[in-house]
């Protein structure tokens, strides 16, 4: 599993997604950042998918 902190990439923002992969982690981050912090791209931007990528940690 890969958990990933919201936080890492929007201080402040308690969510904190859980799942099998990276890819699978970038596409709740994805609809979470629609819903609650106004994205509008279908895709979030590359920076912000670099940031998730090194701020994602496995857990058991
Ligand atoms: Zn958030």
């Amino acid at each position: 599993m890969k958990e990933f902190d919201c936080a890492d990439v929007v201080p402040g923002c308690e969510a904190r997604f859980r799942a099998g992969s990276s890819e699978e982690l970038i596409a709740l981050g994805t609809v979470h950042a629609h819903w609650a912090h106004g994205l509008t791209e279908p895709e979030m931007p590359p920076e912000v998918i670099a940031a998730i990528h090194a701020g994602m940690r496995d857990v058991a």
